[in-house]
């Protein structure tokens, strides 16, 4: 019998009242592990209206004491870190070390959160004018919302709620839908470090639920990460009614290797970043981009042998490297993708297409693909796949190499694997793409820097954590104070001056 979720509202879970769900299945049986409800638009107006009643008394806490719930939140996830992640096996289908590594990846964005009284502090100068003193300060919105794809249940909503909530918001999570259960078991842990209820409230929904808190006017910021029509369907709907929006979209992450690169190195990447977490990360690697011919024949023999041992398996398996795809729709159309390939003159050299696991036959399992000869103009080159398939697309030059990256419609992560000093600078600087890594396949910045791509990976001006998220997560007010006691200016008519 599949579990019936729940939404989480003011401290507590809340039975969906829709009478409609979506399925959330266990991809690495195949079997229906729970049914997430679906809310209503009056269900969505409901949790920000609880949000919009737990503001006020968040906002006029000390920095201090949020700094404080962010620490035990912290220590919770820590100590309850294998049962998080096995939520997120369970229904994304990510091997259970890798979970637990994205976990750890999210609550570092908490820990640079525990800065917040600094990260809060404004700025002073004295005696502008003549007695008169100029101050700002940063200030939270109000209720901001948080909108998060499949791929990351714990480390995308820990990027936008540990920085909101920190800097004095309260928010509203909108998880996906087809893993909601790690989400909600967040919301809960927050409540036991110490966050009164409504600080963070979870919504599970599909396009009403999204719709609904994009255009409320009591949501002040929208940070939005899935896929890039989404996206760009978040940014412009929610920005015409007022929002703060950053969108982050979709990808297609090229490596370049360089023909001086240590090929070894360069492999050992490529594996790892291609075909962990079966692909299903938008800083995963999908391009391979090796420079001359003599390159890419090292490279493809032996990347080769690799894919074909990659051991694909059940996702709490200790020895998994690759787990089961999300679900039975998205393998279908992964391997629409492979055949499509195959049809436009791609060569397969590693077909990964029929893996069956034994005693998992209905689990969403595809073993790893690798494509040599992929050409600009075809399909499984200008589209996001999402899946364990790496695309090799050969050049002559250094030129090239930099020219395919930047001419690409995503720009969210790119790679150069080389001995060069000159070239990975160059690279680096021309390159249009907004994460770049020299010899590390997935350059995701530290939470302390910020998250974001260029192009069609990202709308909006701000990117995720960091200093620019708590740019996004608050608003500046300027204050220029005279006391009575100083000079009598008389009244002024002219726009004031320095004196
Ligand atoms: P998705 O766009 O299908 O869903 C993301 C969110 O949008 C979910 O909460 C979903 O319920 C909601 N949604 C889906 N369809 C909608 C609609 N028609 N109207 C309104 N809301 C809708 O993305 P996904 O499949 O969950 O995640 C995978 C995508 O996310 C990939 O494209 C991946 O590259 C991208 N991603 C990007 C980043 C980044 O930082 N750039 C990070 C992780 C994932």
């Amino acid at each position: 019998m599949a579990t019936e979720l729940y939404h989480f509202v003011g401290g507590k879970k809340v039975k969906g009242t829709s009478g409609r769900f979506g399925d959330v299945y266990n991809p690495t049986t195949g079997e229906l592990a729970a049914k997430a409800p679906f809310a209503t638009a009056e269900e969505v107006r409901a949790v920000i209206q609880n949000s919009q009643d737990a503001f006020a008394g968040w906002a006029a806490t000390s920095p201090l004491v949020r700094a404080r719930v962010m620490f035990k939140f912290k220590e919770l996830c820590e100590k309850h870190a294998d049962e998080i992640a096995t939520l997120i096996s369970n229904e994304h289908g990510k091997v259970h070390s890798d979970a637990k590594g994205s976990l750890q990846r999210g609550l570092e964005v908490v820990e640079f959160a525990c800065g917040i009284p600094h990260l809060l502090k404004g700025e002073y100068s004295d005696n502008v004018s003549r007695g008169i003193d100029l101050y700002s300060m940063r200030q939270p919105l109000g209720v901001v919302s948080g909108i998060t794809p499949f791929n990351f249940p714990a480390m995308v909503p820990m990027w936008m709620f540990g920085v909101a909530i920190a800097c004095g918001n309260t928010f509203v999570l909108k998880p996906s839908e087809k893993d909601p259960s790690c989400p909600l078991r967040l919301a809960e842990l927050m409540m036991e470090a110490g966050a009164p209820p409504g600080v963070l409230n979870v919504v599970i929904g599909d396009k009403v639920a999204v719709d609904t808190i994009i255009t409320d006017p009591n949501v002040k910021a929208v940070s939005f990460v899935g896929s890039t029509p989404i996206a760009h369907y978040v940014y412009s709907t929610a920005a015409a009614h007022g929002k703060r929006v950053q969108a982050m979209g979709g990808a297609k992450n090229h490596m370049i290797v360089m023909p001086d690169a240590d090929m070894d190195q360069a492999a050992d990447a490529l594996i790892g970043a291609g075909y962990g977490s079966a692909g299903e990360r938008c800083m995963a690697v999908s391009v391979a981009v090796p420079v001359g011919d003599k390159t890419a024949d090292a490279l493809i023999e032996k990347l080769t042998p690799r894919v074909r041992a990659l051991k694909v398996g059940p996702s709490i398996a200790p020895d998994s490297e690759m787990g089961p795809l999300v679900t039975k729709e998205h393998l279908a159309k992964v391997k629409g993708y492979v055949d499509h390939g195959v049809k436009e003159g791609a060569k397969l050299v590693v077909d990964g297409r029929e893996l069956k696991l034994q005693g998992y036959e209905n689990g969403y399992f595809m073993g790893g693909c690798l494509f040599d000869g992929v050409k600009p103009e075809m399909k499984i080159y200008k589209e996001e796949i999402f899946g364990p398939v790496l695309s090799t697309v050969r050049v002559d030059t250094f030129e090239e190499a930099v020219r395919l990256p930047s001419e690409h419609e995503f720009g969210n992560g790119v790679a150069i694997f080389t001995r060069d000093g000159d070239a990975a600078r160059d690279f680096a600087n021309r390159v249009q793409v907004g994460m770049v890594g020299i010899n590390v396949p997935i350059p995701v910045p530290l939470a302390f820097h910020t998250f974001g791509g260029w192009k069609s990976s990202a709308f909006g001006d701000t990117n995720q954590h960091g200093p620019e998220g708590v740019r996004f997560y608050t608003k500046i007010k300027t204050v220029t104070s005279r006391w009575p006691t100083g000079i009598r200016a008389g009244a002024e008519f002219n726009i004031p001056t320095l004196k």
